[in-house]
């Protein structure tokens, strides 16, 4: 993509994952919402298809694409079921994390399985003190006879009782200043003392699962370590501001689409006052700004992703990003409902998943006011 154009392989990659959603995505996903089901049985072929490993490299059994292409893919699965692509956006921000800072022995050891969706990621940061406040987590690593010994909770855990690889970040010190010092860990689902707990029930994104890891005398080595002692702060946000909010703002530009493209066909179909519900003024003013909300989300969203595939720093604009695209899927989601009347409220139709789905999504990766603070400082730098 250069700044505004898709190159045809990306134009390509689309029209495959989108030929793949509607047929095997769409049908289902209204049912995997009412029954709360995470389709994780899909995640292999989804792996097969690339559309797990998109930004892994081939040597690490991924696609060898980018950021760009990720987005594409879940955009296109969001589209349909936010609730399975933030599952694999969860597994994502696992795998980048390791991608990003793993030694090459944790790179060979985890994300070829990874990749390919036979083991399944979740990253393990937020805790009951409050998400936002992230540096004042209170889960502790401590040494003791030549191994750490983690204790503490987490809590909103994406595939929390799903994930067979889990990167934790625990409490490891002070440093001078009196300020926290924390440490990443990798962990697999069956280490002694990390025990799933409760599965959270959610307004939305309810194809997925959210919920609680305890963890209580894990005794881990220093082979677990991601990175090095110390590093955990910088790992996780620099996962979660540039892997996590760049999922989110993808995942919300799906729901954008999915309200765009339900009032277009609705107030073309729909007939009032002898004609197409389109003709009313007020409905295309309503239209123009769905139209408008998608739009800019998107560009504010492939913009930062190709920042973020040409290395440069893009923190701020996948801050701009996330926010522009969660706020405009809630508004387009309340602007459609209210377009189509009542049959807005009626389930048979899609629009009240979205906005169940865009006001879940929003608290995930930084809340908007978080967002707006980061996007604040970084204009005020
Ligand atoms: C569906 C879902 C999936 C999630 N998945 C994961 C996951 O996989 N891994 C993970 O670690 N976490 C996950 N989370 C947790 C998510 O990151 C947190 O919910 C988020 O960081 C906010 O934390 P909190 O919910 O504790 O809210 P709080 O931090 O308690 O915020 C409460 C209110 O205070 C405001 N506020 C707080 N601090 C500030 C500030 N400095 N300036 C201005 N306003 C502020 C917030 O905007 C909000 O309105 C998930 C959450 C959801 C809903």
């Amino acid at each position: 993509m250069s700044m505004f154009v898709f190159t045809e392989e990306q134009q390509l990659l689309r029209k495959a994952v989108r030929e793949f959603v509607e047929a095997e995505i769409a049908p289902h996903a209204k049912r995997w919402d009412e029954e709360n089901h995470c389709p994780i049985e899909l995640f292999p072929e989804l792996g097969r298809l690339g559309m797990i490993g998109t930004f892994v490299p081939e040597c690490y059994g991924g696609v060898g694409m980018g950021y760009i292409e990720r987005v594409i893919c879940l955009e296109e699965l969001a589209r349909h079921s936010a609730g399975l692509a933030i599952t694999i956006m969860a597994h994502q921000l696992c795998m980048g994390g390791i991608l990003l800072f793993g030694s090459e022995e944790q790179k060979q050891k985890y994300l070829p399985d990874m990749a390919t969706g036979k083991k399944v990621g979740a990253l393990s940061l937020t805790e009951a003190i409050g998400g936002s406040n992230f540096m004042g987590q209170q889960s502790t690593g401590m040494q003791q006879d030549g191994k750490w010994l983690l204790n503490g909770r987490k809590c909103f855990i994406t595939n929390a009782h799903l994930a067979d690889v889990d990167l934790w970040t625990v409490v490891t010190g002070k440093n001078a200043r009196g300020r926290s010092v924390l440490t990443a860990f990798l962990m697999d689902k069956d280490t002694q003392g990390r025990m799933p707990g409760r599965a959270e029930h959610k307004l939305g994104m309810r194809s997925s699962n959210t919920g609680d890891i305890s963890c209580v005398n894990v005794e881990l080595d220093e082979s677990h370590i991601l990175e090095k002692e110390g590093s955990g702060a910088k790992i996780a946000l620099s996962t979660i501001q540039e892997v996590g909010r760049a999922g989110m703002s993808a995942i919300c530009l799906g729901i954008l689409r999915g309200c765009l493209e339900e009032s277009l066909e609705f107030s073309k179909e729909r007939m009032i006052y002898g004609k197409p519900l389109h003709k009313l003024i007020n409905i295309q003013f309503s239209l123009a700004e769905n139209r408008l909300d998608y739009e800019s989300a998107r560009l504010l969203t492939y913009r930062a992703a190709g920042m973020k595939d040409a290395g440069e720093p893009c923190a701020g604009e996948f801050a701009l990003a996330k926010y522009a695209a969660t706020e405009g899927a809630i508004r387009a989601a309340k602007r459609t409902i209210d377009l189509m009347g009542g049959y807005g409220v009626i389930n048979e139709y899609p629009v009240g998943r979205f906005l169940r789905d865009a006001l879940t999504g929003s608290t995930a990766g930084g809340t908007s006011d978080v967002l707006k603070v980061v996007i604040a400082a970084e204009s005020l730098k």
